[in-house]
């Protein structure tokens, strides 16, 4: 007898699986997929550069308790990622920043010009409720269009007055020169891949791993006390009150004979192509070779569920869901399709942490 079934082998499920083993749980977590990682899984492909398969994933977080837990599965290897706009046929710094204005207007302005710049062309909103609010009310109209509009329009086929304000506050605005992706105070690459490290935590006495297992398939012939669910929660309950939206992506990949192909991590394309953005993923992973290995994100209706939809429509949607998720006894439902949140995996690490501290808090 399991204690736990969990479904799903990515970052929610082997949390979970790691730290209720620890306490002496019985576990079998199982992924219909042939792999364990779920959207973080990486591997060598063919010319031996070690990709992403489900997209670019840098791991970045201000949690010290998130860092310290997964350190006890991998190494790290510094990593602060770089983004590049091409627009107006520049490549210029993503997010916006001085020097981002600076080269698109041939200007030399300092930071405190810069803020001038952005206040003289801002219209504040109030209340910032939507994607567009929070950009426009920040760097104005013009570089809205320029970064913002198209991208978005591609990535999610909406504009983004339809999506909630949370969407493109993930990227902010600066008047300094920094011209990293993210701030956070720990930023840093698995030394040897996100595959690796899943193994590492994974691999203990009380948890069995089955993968090319849809749980549907097992979950009545196996004898367990309680399920952890991290797949979309809309699919748990059969579509009970209709289809959650998701966004899906084509990743494209292409290997070249050549050492480099462009100066950062990530190039987007806000105002042009129907991809969003080429990552090389030398840059993260510090690899050496004299090939390298690109992705390009073309965006969908159709495919996976990579990501939750943020809008005010799809929560109501979603929280009907949860409401029947609550009065479903002895199944929890957690990550990034199980709580239908936009989140990125260290958010997921410390959602797991706290419900597993809940669980074993049950006693039982
Ligand atoms: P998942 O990784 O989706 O795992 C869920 C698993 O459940 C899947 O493996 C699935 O096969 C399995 N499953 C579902 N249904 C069933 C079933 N019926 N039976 C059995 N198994 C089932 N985050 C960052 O922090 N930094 C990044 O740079 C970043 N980049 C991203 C880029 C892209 C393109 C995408 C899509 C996401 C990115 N993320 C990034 C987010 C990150 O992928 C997620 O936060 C994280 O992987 C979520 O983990 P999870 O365990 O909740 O879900
Ligand atoms: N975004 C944009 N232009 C950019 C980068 C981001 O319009 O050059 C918007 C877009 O709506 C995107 C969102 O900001 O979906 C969040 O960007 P992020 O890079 O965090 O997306 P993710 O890496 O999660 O796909």
């Amino acid at each position: 007898m399991y204690d736990y079934i969990i479904v799903g082998c990515g970052f929610a499920g082997a949390v979970l699986a790691e730290r209720l083993a620890s306490a002496g749980k019985k576990i079998l977590i199982l992924d219909k997929r042939n792999h364990v990682g779920g959207n973080a899984y990486d591997f060598y492909n063919e010319d031996g550069i070690l990709v992403h398969l489900y997209g670019p994933h840098i791991f970045h977080t201000n949690s010290k308790e998130v860092f310290n837990y997964l350190s006890n599965f991998t190494q790290w290897r510094l990593y602060e990622h770089r983004v590049l706009g091409s627009v107006d046929g520049q490549l210029v710094p993503i997010p916006i920043n001085r020097t981002t204005i600076n080269k698109l207007y041939g200007k030399n302005l300092s930071s405190d010009e810069i803020a001038e710049f952005l206040a003289e062309r801002s219209e504040k909103r109030v209340p910032v409720l939507t994607s567009e609010d929070v950009v426009i009310g920040t760097v104005g109209k013009e570089l809205y269009e320029k970064f913002f509009r198209g991208y978005t329009k591609k990535q999610w086929d909406l504009d983004p007055s339809e999506l909630d304000a949370s969407v493109t506050a993930r990227v902010p605005t600066r008047i300094n020169a920094d011209d990293r992706y993210f701030t956070d105070t720990f930023q840093a690459m698995p030394l040897h891949g996100y595959t690796e490290m899943f193994k590492k935590m994974l691999n203990h006495k009380n948890i069995h791993v089955l993968l090319n297992a849809d749980y549907r398939d097992v979950v009545s012939v196996i004898p367990h006390k309680k399920l952890i669910y991290t797949g979309p929660i809309d699919v748990y309950f059969d579509y009970r009150f209709g289809k959650l939206p998701y966004r899906s992506i084509n990743f494209e990949f292409q290997t070249l004979n050549q050492e480099r192909y462009q100066d950062v991590g990530t190039v987007n394309y806000p105002m042009s192509q129907l991809y969003t953005r080429i990552t090389e993923f030398k840059h993260l992973t510090g690899q050496k070779s004299d090939k390298t290995t690109l992705v390009y994100e073309y965006p969908t209706a159709e495919g996976d569920p990579y990501y939750p939809i943020p809008r005010k429509e799809n929560q109501a949607l979603y929280m009907q869901y949860k409401k029947l998720a609550d009065e479903t006894e002895n199944v929890y439902f957690t990550g990034r399709l199980g709580t239908y949140k936009y989140y990125n995996m260290d958010q997921v690490v410390a959602q797991s942490l706290i419900l597993s501290k809940k669980l074993l808090s049950e006693n039982d």
